[in-house]
């Protein structure tokens, strides 16, 4: 990010605005729409302010003379537009005392750009794209308002009227957050978006013990829970919007090394977060440990989000959190997500069932070689079973062996499949004869295996097939 969306109080100064003809104008009408004072140096003698209404017009100050002489005290902001070299000047003068300047369209002469703006009266969404592509924001723009419920700005106003007094009732920081969206997404919320301030206020103002609405305990804190939160095996679009959610919501997130950081931004601003996994070279912290700092963090108020790689419960030690939450009597809920098979599955094109050829499926998982040989291999002979196996890089050469000697043919096609989901996901197949070597292709895990006939069908396959087909036509037009 080398722009950081700011919001500049128009309240303070006028903006400098230099340059003629219709981009002057069209700046003029957006600064003056806004609210803002605007100095304005027409280079071409032409101060024409027709199309604004009185008070904006009003608001204009036509300067005469020369812009590069202008008197900058007290000014807030400098905008050329279509104001040719004199914007180059300007901009040189702007930054020589510290001031933003905009020369439009010509980013390296501008210390500020304009966003793209969703305007809904107190909501104001900027988006912005680093002066790249202005056509882009534009349609981020359009989508953010087509999400936006049209009283947006009216429920923030309602709220900014309420702040004050809702404050000195609640003094306690978090509690006070929870009483806001509590508002915000319940039924009081609701009437304002629908247009019912009235009755917005009359129910706020009939609220007997904000404290309570907020949901405090008998102690008067804010009562603390643990989510455990899937969060996929990578992309972070697979977030389920529970998971966002609760990410959004969370004081602090506990995560693992298997959680990429564009997820973890995904979380609220201001939460904590708090590394709890195994990092290159480092032990992590271990399970008793996690447990108790999740139960602390609940036991002191807080909403702790337990953020692991792909689904909780598959092979991610949920259970056990779960447990320990529960014996020590805090409130906690599961939000599933995308097991990295699954992700594997769809990336790849390998359908994990299929008509007559896979009807089972089977996630197992062999981390060590002496995990691989405690695996009972005789339950796995059935050809139409597709196998994942999660952890099986190292004990890939024992996976090999127990799944030969239960029978299992060594044509049979297995995948393995490397940071799924991901931007540098890797994929290598071949038959589980090969699977040694074929781990070895890979450049790095996390990875997992699939081994049964599906894989044939996976788009890696098809594509190997097709690359062998065309060089034996290469090998044999030669
Ligand atoms: N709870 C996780 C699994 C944790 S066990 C889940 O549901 O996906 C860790 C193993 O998961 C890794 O050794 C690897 O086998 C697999 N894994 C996790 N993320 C992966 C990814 N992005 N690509 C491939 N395999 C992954």
């Amino acid at each position: 990010m080398r722009f950081l969306p700011v919001f500049l109080d128009l309240q303070t100064g006028p903006v400098l605005l230099i340059g003629a003809g219709e981009l002057a104008r069209a700046k003029m009408r957006l600064l003056t729409a806004a609210g803002a004072r605007v100095r304005w140096y027409a280079t071409d003698g032409n101060h024409d302010v027709s199309g604004l209404d009185a008070a904006e017009a009003a608001r204009i100050e036509l300067a005469e003379g020369d812009p590069l002489a202008a008197d900058l005290r007290g000014v807030i902001a400098i905008l050329c537009a279509g104001a040719g070299d004199i914007g180059t000047a300007m901009s040189a003068r702007a930054k020589a005392v510290g001031l933003p300047v905009n020369v439009m369209d010509d980013l390296s002469h501008s210390t500020f750009i304009f966003p793209a703006i969703v305007d809904r009266g107190d909501v104001v969404v900027a988006v912005g794209t680093g002066g790249a592509s202005p056509v882009v924001a534009r349609r981020v723009r359009e989508r953010i308002e087509a999400a936006l419920p049209a009283r947006i700005g009216d429920l923030a106003t309602f709220i900014g009227r309420w702040r004050k007094s809702i404050h000195g009732r609640i003094p306690e920081f978090p509690l006070r957050r929870r009483f806001w969206e509590r508002v915000v997404d319940g039924p009081i919320g609701a009437l304002v978006l629908a247009g019912r301030g009235d009755e917005a206020e009359a129910a706020l103002k009939d609220i007997p013990d904000p404290s309570a609405f907020a949901g405090a305990q008998a102690s008067g804190q804010a009562e603390g829970r643990v989510t455990l939160v899937g969060a996929g095996p990578g992309d972070p679009d697979l977030l389920t919007i529970k998971a966002l959610r609760a990410l959004q919501d969370a004081d602090v997130v506990f995560y693992d090394e298997l959680v990429s950081s564009e997820i973890l931004d995904r979380a609220r601003r201001d939460a904590s977060r708090v590394p709890v996994g195994r990092r290159v070279g480092k032990p992590g912290i271990g399970q008793d440990a996690i447990n108790k700092l999740l139960i602390e963090a609940a036991k002191s108020g807080q909403r702790a989000v337990r953020l692991k790689g792909g689904d909780p419960f598959v092979f991610g030690r949920g259970g056990e959190e779960v447990e320990a939450l529960r014996e020590a009597g805090v409130a906690y809920s599961v939000v599933p997500g995308i097991t990295a098979g699954l992700g594997a599955a769809a990336q790849f094109e390998v359908p994990l069932t299929f008509r007559h050829e896979a009807l089972r499926i089977t996630f197992l998982t062999a981390h060590k070689a002496k995990d691989a040989e405690s695996v009972d291999w005789s339950t796995l002979t059935d050809e139409k079973m597709t196998v994942v196996v999660y952890m099986g890089m190292t004990a890939a050469p024992s996976v090999r062996a127990g799944l030969l000697a239960a029978g299992r043919s060594p044509q049979t096609p297995v995948g393995v499949f490397a940071r799924v989901t991901r931007t540098d996901a890797q994929a290598a197949v071949g038959t589980l004869d090969e699977l040694p070597a074929l781990v070895r292709q890979i450049d790095g895990g996390p990875a997992i295996l699939i081994i049964g006939d599906v894989v044939a069908h996976s788009a890696p396959w098809r594509n190997s097939n097709l690359a062998q087909l065309v060089s034996y036509f290469q090998v044999a037009a030669e």
